[in-house]
């Protein structure tokens, strides 16, 4: 798959214990966008796309991976 913030080559680690996409990329690590937020994130251009993946960095713990949400956009 692509990475949904910067289109690198990415892996889709997606189960179904969450609802939406899981993405590990190299260059942004692992991160998680939820269903409901996933196509108002892809409408973001890049630089919004990063932003948006920083902030839900900065609202994870230490350990836990990123999840972009509608509370995130
Ligand atoms: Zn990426």
């Amino acid at each position: 798959m692509q990475c949904s913030v910067c289109g690198a080559e990415a892996l889709d680690l997606t189960s179904g214990d969450f609802d939406g996409l899981v993405v590990r990329c190299k260059r942004c690590g692992e991160y998680e966008v939820a269903d409901d937020a996933l196509n108002g994130f892809l409408r973001l251009d890049y630089d919004a796309r990063v932003a948006a993946l920083n902030k839900a960095r900065g609202e994870a713990g230490r350990g836990v991976r990123p999840s972009i949400t509608t509370d995130t956009l």
